[in-house]
């Protein structure tokens, strides 16, 4: 577990000039991640454990449905792409090979999974089948924005379906809903599954997962009975009426709208794909079938900037437990030498031998200085190990969601001791 003196964690004491969103702001000035370009964004390392958590609850929740993970390139031929008449689509990076030629940067990856799909697929007794990967997606913006909210290049988790009818697809795609429901769930944000607009993927059906907030570039129309919906979707359903400037009744009952961030998409694609690229198989009869399909993204670094965004105050960061770079930021006030150094040495090898996630602040910087970058990283727990503590005999706790004061956790005694108060803090955190 990192010392602070040696982590590379760029703290700054100001946002960016060009940054309006909170969580662009506060995920530069925290040192998690820092701008190489428009819409290009290196993660710094305690950027990317939170990035990877939410990486490690997708793939629980895929693997926990069946899904297979694979791995699919990002350069690709540019043929696949003709076929199914995406190779159009402006936000697609084309680039050519020293021989000629053409080639895609993959912005998502149906044609990928198809081609692979009308190789291997060849009857009934191989459907149906999930696959999914954590892969890169390159996309030509018009305007990237808001730090991580919109790149032009992220990791997407995408999955995709392959069963024999829609009656198939229909349950791979009740299968990926619990699925994302329980992920969201996990990841301690707010959020609404909501009916998505079908658009120009022309499918048959999809739902977005939308987590409320300010920096949201999407709108959702919720109602107090559960109801919610993307705004588009809303407004061309026959139970909502406009009563006026962003006045809505559905039922005779109000519907307030929210700003929000798409997190994740799922879609019903049916044979959009398969039949362009020739995904069949032959059922009982011998007789070819198109492959059924249906496509699932969700994207990891907007589920850190809205826990960002959600759980923010006016001190920084306040991560929900699950995200967390670090479940305790240990704060020690001694200089090297003295007695609360060492006990503050002797804490940090204690919690780092328990097993808990723990940043330790071993810096040469005064408490008010180390105090204001605990509570702009975010950390759900900040022990503080100093003069006071040696007194007391307790190391103080601070739990950062509302700043709150917890009872102290005494220095001596088992280390055992430790760790389970630790752990039993640690449980009762959202
Ligand atoms: P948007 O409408 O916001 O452009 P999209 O409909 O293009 O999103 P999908 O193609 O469905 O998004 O991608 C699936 C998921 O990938 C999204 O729900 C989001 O989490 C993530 N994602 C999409 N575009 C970006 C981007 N430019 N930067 C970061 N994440 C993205
Ligand atoms: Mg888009």
């Amino acid at each position: 577990m990192p010392r602070l003196s040696e982590y590379m964690l760029p703290t700054e004491k100001q946002a960016p000039a060009d940054a309006e969103a909170i969580s662009h702001k506060l995920m530069v000035r925290a040192g998690l991640i820092r701008q190489m370009g428009a819409g290009m964004w290196t993660w710094l390392p305690a950027g990317w454990r939170v990035h990877q958590n939410v990486v490690g609850i997708v793939r629980e929740e895929m693997d926990a449905i069946g899904g297979q993970e694979l791995l699919m390139p990002v350069l690709q031929p540019a043929e696949p792409w003709r076929k199914t008449g995406r190779l159009e689509i402006d936000e697609l990076f084309k680039l050519s090979d020293r021989k000629g030629s053409e080639l895609v940067l993959a912005m998502t990856h149906e044609e990928a999974v198809t081609f692979h799909a009308a190789q291997t697929i060849r009857s009934y007794r191989d459907l149906p089948q999930i696959v999914y990967h954590f892969q890169v997606k390159e996309r030509d913006e018009p305007r990237p924005r808001a730090g991580v909210l919109r790149t032009r290049e992220f990791v997407m988790k995408d999955s995709y379906s392959f069963d024999r009818d829609q009656a198939g697809m229909e349950e791979r795609y009740a299968l990926h809903v619990g699925a994302y429901d329980r992920m969201m769930k996990r990841t301690g944000l707010r959020w609404y599954r909501v009916e998505g607009d079908v658009g120009m993927m022309g499918g048959l059906g999809a739902h977005e997962y939308m987590a409320p907030c300010p920096a949201g570039e999407d709108e959702v129309m919720l109602g107090e009975d559960g109801y919610a919906a993307n705004v588009e979707v809303a407004n061309a359903s026959p139970e909502v009426e406009k009563m006026g400037e962003d006045r809505y009744i559905r039922n005779g009952r109000p519907l307030r709208i929210e700003p929000a961030i798409e997190v994740g998409n799922i879609f019903k694609l049916g044979t959009r794909y398969s039949i362009p690229l020739g995904a069949s198989y032959l059922d009982e009869q011998g007789q070819e079938q198109p492959v059924w399909m249906a496509s699932y993204g969700i994207g990891p670094a907007r589920i850190v900037a809205a826990a960002v965004e959600q759980y923010a105050d006016e001190h920084g960061i306040s991560w929900p437990r699950a995200l967390a770079p670090f479940a305790v930021h240990l704060v020690g006030l001694g200089r090297p030498g003295t007695p609360e150094r060492d006990a503050a040495e002797q804490v940090y090898e204690t919690l780092s031998g328990g097993g808990i996630d723990t940043l330790y602040d071993d810096r040469d910087l005064g408490p008010g200085e180390k105090f204001a970058e605990a509570e702009l990283l975010g950390c759900p727990l900040r022990l503080t190990v100093g003069r006071r503590t040696l007194e007391s005999g307790e190391i103080e706790v601070q739990v950062r969601r509302g700043r709150i004061a917890a009872a102290g956790i005494p220095l001596e005694g088992e280390p055992g001791g430790l760790v389970r108060a630790v752990d039993e803090l640690w449980q009762g955190l959202p």
